[in-house]
């Protein structure tokens, strides 16, 4: 696979390149907002360079990295991962708005990094990674969610883990069938809350949190369901 670089700092690049490397992606570098944007457009002679992610700092020299992002977004669906050192919670939603699929917060450890590259690639490139919005009728018929031990059946509604089922309410499912479409991306709070209970932010107190809470007893995964503080919560699928 290859994947875009977007660091102005060539040591970052450098040790973070020789990291991918050893990992089998090949790796395009970008150092500013300016190169980012030439290397999503098309060749001269007419061809699309194809990236399976678009690892983008947001702090570089030339261009705001939010904007470099918003522009990428129009010129390709090829998922971005934001890395930033602006943990705060108004950075990320603002970048996540923007249309970037993840972000990782400087310093970060290398695995995450790699992990939340094969999420959301496995997203753009997998049976369930096509463009319809999330929500629980877009999958195909038969489509079954093999998140490690657990699977979700999306027609039947139907939950199990180690092949034994497990009996969610509706909410539950609905909840856990969002999450899986997009493992390893966050979703908003008020997205979750639109979605399954369409409904508005207002008024729903602390019931996201209860569904959530009740999804990790009954999968008996407390770790499937990520918090991610202040942002929202995103299914981390368990390693083989
Ligand atoms: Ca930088």
């Amino acid at each position: 696979m290859r994947l875009l670089l977007v660091e102005d700092d060539d040591h970052v690049a450098a040790a973070l390149s020789a990291i991918l490397a050893r990992h089998g992606f090949a790796v395009t570098h970008a150092r500013n907002g300016e190169e980012a944007l030439q290397a999503v457009l098309p060749t001269a002679q007419g061809e699309r360079p194809s990236y399976g992610v678009i690892l983008l700092d947001l702090g570089l020299p030339d261009l705001d990295g939010y904007q470099v992002c918003a522009r990428i977004r129009k010129l390709t669906t090829t998922p971005v991962i934001m890395v930033t050192a602006r943990s705060d919670v108004r950075s990320r939603i603002h970048g996540l708005n923007l249309g970037a699929d993840d972000y990782v917060v400087k310093p970060y450890d290398t695995g995450e990094l790699l992990a939340r590259i094969h999420a959301v690639s496995r997203r753009t490139s997998g049976p369930a990674g096509d463009d319809t919005a999330g929500g629980t009728g877009s999958a195909a018929e038969g489509t079954v969610l093999r998140l490690g031990a657990v699977a979700v059946e999306l027609p039947t509604r139907r939950v199990s883990v180690d092949g034994e089922p497990v009996a969610l309410t509706r909410k539950e499912f609905d909840l856990l069938a969002l999450l899986a479409q997009r493992p390893g991306v966050v979703f908003r709070r008020e997205q979750i809350i639109s979605d399954v209970w369409q409904t508005s932010w207002e008024g729903t107190g602390r019931t996201l949190e209860v569904h959530v809470a009740s999804l990790r007893a009954k999968l008996r995964m407390p770790a499937l369901i990520e918090t991610v503080r202040g942002v929202g919560y995103r299914l981390v699928v368990p390693a083989a």
